[in-house]
């Protein structure tokens, strides 16, 4: 199994995941030439694309895809929640497909876990992706970790976890007030120190790769992200990838 991120942040997200023969984009928050120029940078066609996983109806992650999904015939696998939240932009298309966010699936080689997730969207999930030997938990878009999050993360062999926010920063920032709280909030987004909890709470003994993803621009840095996961599984800091707004990261083999 490999995966490779195109970009991650506020400005759009989307990584990729192959095994198998079977290639499986999460999201599209890019338009149509910006997110063939990223997938090139990898090597990758987008007719090669096996299928489209949404997560959440929030821009970001959902925006790209009904034109790429349509332009490349694509099938599309979202919620039956986030495709009520956007059936307008699908309206006409082929190819897409619902499922209810507790129940897992396959789509060619891969096993696709559907993990929900609280967060201010109508049935945000993120994924647990395993090709029978190897697992890859992605994990960004929550304001709290669960018990149910952790039980799935657990054990995986990769994981890309949110670090939206230093919570400093994001107080003493720019921010209006109410759009702070949102973020901090329980439907928000998952601070440094929330993500770091989470690895010190769950089975971490098979994991090769751990990435921080979704960094705000303005209220983190790598760095600090860094510095907060390297603390959790007593690693140096430099062993933790970044998810990169504009580069994402490369390919990483699992
Ligand atoms: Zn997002
Ligand atoms: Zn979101």
């Amino acid at each position: 199994m490999r995966f490779a991120s195109l970009g991650s942040g506020s400005e759009g997200n989307a990584l990729v995941v192959e095994s198998g023969g079977t290639r499986v984009l999460i999201d599209c928050g890019f338009g149509i030439r910006s997110a063939a120029a990223r997938l090139a940078r990898l090597g990758l066609e987008p007719s090669s694309l096996t299928a489209i996983l949404v997560t959440h109806e929030h821009s970001d992650h959902v925006g790209g895809v009904p034109a790429f999904a349509a332009r490349h015939d694509i099938p599309v696998w979202a919620t039956f929640g986030t495709l009520a939240a956007v059936s307008a932009r699908f309206e006409g298309m082929t190819g897409v497909y619902g499922f209810d966010g507790h129940d897992p699936f396959a789509i060619g080689a891969l096993e696709i876990t559907p993990v929900p997730v609280p967060h201010d969207a109508r049935e945000p999930v993120q994924y647990v992706i395993g090709d029978g030997a190897r697992r890859l938990g992605v994990l960004t878009d929550l304001g709290v970790s669960t018990e149910h999050v952790e039980a799935s993360l657990s054990g995986c062999d990769a994981l890309v976890l949110e670090c939206n926010h230093d919570l400093a920063m994001l107080e003493n920032g720019s921010y209006p007030y109410p759009l702070k709280q949102r973020i901090a909030g329980r439907l928000g987004h998952l601070h440094n120190e929330a993500a770091a909890d989470i690895l010190a709470r769950i089975d971490t003994s098979r994991l090769t790769h751990v990435i921080a993803a979704h960094l705000s621009q303005e209220n983190n840095t790598p760095e600090l992200a860094r510095a907060a996961l390297a603390a959790a599984l007593a690693c140096t800091p430099d062993w933790i990838g970044i998810a990169e707004q504009a580069t994402g990261f490369d390919w990483r083999q699992v």
